[in-house]
């Protein structure tokens, strides 16, 4: 059915996406007394990967004198190997307790025990500070809490269906932007006095990933083109264990996770053998070997042919109980079962997948960029983590750069007017409207190259020839692009939708691997086969800016 569009949409305040960071930022602008208009190409608050999160938030609660913030930002700085940037990192550990308690008021249901909290140990923090709701249920309980306030708020106005496509800019400020409603197929301009990006990562890039299908860095490139810089783009961070056999269905593949904070588990090579000893690390059952880390000694065990069948590991929870795996499990045994899988008898095999994105758009502690009038916010902002992300740490970073980016852009836009000069929308307007695909177009194989480039060439491992090689057939996708581009105009245009991503990720794609090419070392998840072990010299972030249409790359002391 074809509906009605929005032609032309205003308010104080614009938010893009409908994630933890988005939400929470539309409720903040709201709270403040401004009028918002939340946007997501998805239905709102179900798209992105905040309602997907299964595990833990990570934060640092002074309940019962165990755990300080600055123990939380400690352990921040050091999982991401000298390049937080500490302002907002500590942002983060700060603000991240005040935050959780309101989610808490709002009706979460964080798990307790006893009244108290109940905190999971995960790898890189130095004490037990994982917060979670059982079982499996965090990201959609966070999604429905915060969906519950913003009906509660007639101030913020949700538009679904309505894919961003450029930033709309009048005298150097961001004034708005420009989109595509997709279920009409119509272009929709939005003009705004300040306009927050919340739009998630980008790890629908990678073949093998934990994304849903709308990540794939459309905010990097929104900044890009309205004249942001981005930060540290070649920091992709692999989930190590993320599913691979035996076949399940209607479950995340990074739902062994929470079994891992609960029991351990035990990860063994394709010959049973504990293998983390041997990359710097223990693990023995217990769950403290970092994502980075563990990555890399699944692949390397891969490779030398020590690998499961299905070229993985194996998890082991044989030396559970049945009343132990229930009680870490609860009804999601009875899906593995439905699955044909009982962790009594059997080990599953799992490997890394693409999961988070620890590069994004610069920001400073108030989730501003450098454009006037444009803020980011969530995994859509780089910096917080620097090399290597905590486990836990991305809930946290949406939630409170959120509401940061929403305090902040309030305070903009109750200095400037909502602008709603048609002028500076028509242009991309004009270059929805235009175009005219060969039949003969399959945006999907596109897609699909696209995405085994990126999982081979500038995957968990990487290599001069391979980055080379993933530039050259990036760019030769993206140069492939304008002849192939659908009109706007029909309802639910897939190819038109497929051809906007392409455009997104060919650019997008270009960032990581020209930032991956450029920084000769290794350290955290940007791990160079040819440069092997971290260079003092890199303790530098990378900053990319678009200048007359080309990427420009350039080393940045990281900010203190
Ligand atoms: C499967 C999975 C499990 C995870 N588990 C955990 C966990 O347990 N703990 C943890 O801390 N972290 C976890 N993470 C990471 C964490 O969930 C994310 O980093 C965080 O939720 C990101 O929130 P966000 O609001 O920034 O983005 P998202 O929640 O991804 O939301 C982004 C929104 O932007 C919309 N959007 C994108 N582009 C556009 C556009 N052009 N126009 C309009 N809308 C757009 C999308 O539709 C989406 O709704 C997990 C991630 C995944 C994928």
């Amino acid at each position: 059915m074809k509906t009605t569009p929005p032609q032309h949409l205003a308010a104080d305040v614009l938010v893009i996406g409908s994630g933890g960071a988005g939400m929470y930022a539309a409720i903040e602008a709201a709270r403040r007394g401004r009028s918002v208009i939340l946007a997501d190409r998805s239905l709102i608050g179900r798209g992105g990967a905040t309602v997907m999160a299964q595990m833990t938030v990570a934060v640092a609660l002074e309940e019962g004198g165990l755990d300080r913030p600055e123990h939380h930002y400690a352990d921040t700085l050091a999982a991401g190997r000298g390049l937080c940037d500490q302002a907002i990192a500590r942002l983060l550990c700060e603000e991240g307790p005040a935050r959780i308690r309101e989610m808490d008021a709002w009706g979460v249901g964080w798990a307790r025990e006893n009244g108290a909290y109940k905190r999971a140990f995960a790898p890189g923090h130095d004490r037990p500070r994982c917060v979670y709701v059982d079982f499996l249920n965090t990201g959609p309980a966070v999604s429905k809490t915060l969906r519950a306030q913003l009906n509660r708020i007639p101030a913020i106005r949700r538009v679904g269906d309505l894919l961003v496509t450029a930033l709309a800019l009048g005298d150097g400020e961001c004034v708005g932007a420009g989109a595509l409603h997709l279920s009409s197929g119509q272009p929709v301009s939005i003009a705004a006095g300040a306009t927050v990006l919340a739009t998630g990562g980008l790890t629908r890039m990678y073949r093998r990933n934990s994304a849903s299908a709308n990540m794939m860095g459309d905010g990097y490139a929104l900044a890009l083109g309205a004249g942001a810089e981005l930060i540290d783009m070649e920091f992709v961070q692999f989930f190590p264990i993320g599913h691979l056999a035996p076949r399940l269905v209607g479950m995340d593949p990074i739902m062994w996770d929470p079994f891992r904070y609960k029991l351990g588990g035990r990860l063994l090579n394709g010959r049973r053998e504990e293998f983390i000893h041997r990359y710097g690390s223990r693990d023995e059952g217990r769950y403290v070997v970092t994502r980075d880390v563990a990555t890399y000694a699944i692949v390397k065990e891969v490779a030398a042919g020590r690998g499961s069948p299905h070229g993985g590991a194996y998890l082991s929870f044989e030396h559970c109980s049945e009343a132990e795996l229930r009680v870490a499990g609860g009804p999601v045994i009875d899906r593995l079962a439905a699955n044909g899988i009982d962790l009594t008898r059997q080990a599953i095999e799992v490997a890394p997948i693409a999961h988070y994105h620890m590069g994004g758009v610069r920001v400073d502690a108030r989730m501003a960029t450098r454009v006037p009038g444009l803020y980011a916010a969530g995994e859509a902002v780089g910096g917080a983590n620097g090399a290597n992300r905590l486990s836990g740490n991305a809930i946290t970073e949406a939630l409170v750069f959120g509401r940061v980016a929403g305090e902040s852009a309030a305070g903009h836009a109750r200095r400037t007017v909502a602008r709603a000069d048609a002028a500076v929308f028509s242009r991309e307007k004009g270059r929805l409207m235009e175009g005219r695909a060969p039949s003969d177009f399959n945006p999907a194989a596109m897609v699909e190259q696209l995405q085994t480039t990126m999982q081979d060439d500038v995957g968990p491992f990487r290599t001069r020839a391979g980055l080379e090689r993933a530039l050259g057939q990036l760019r030769a996708l993206r140069a492939a692009l304008p002849s192939l581009k659908p009109a706007a105009g029909k309802a639910y245009d897939a190819a038109l939708a497929d051809w906007l991503d392409l455009d997104t990720m060919t650019r997008v794609g270009e960032c990581v691997a020209a930032a991956a090419l450029a920084r000769t070392e290794s350290r955290g998840a940007h791990q160079r086969e040819d440069f092997p072990g971290m260079d003092p010299q890199w303790s530098l972030n990378q900053a990319i800016a678009l200048e007359r249409g080309a990427l420009q790359i350039e080393p940045r002391a990281v900010p203190a």
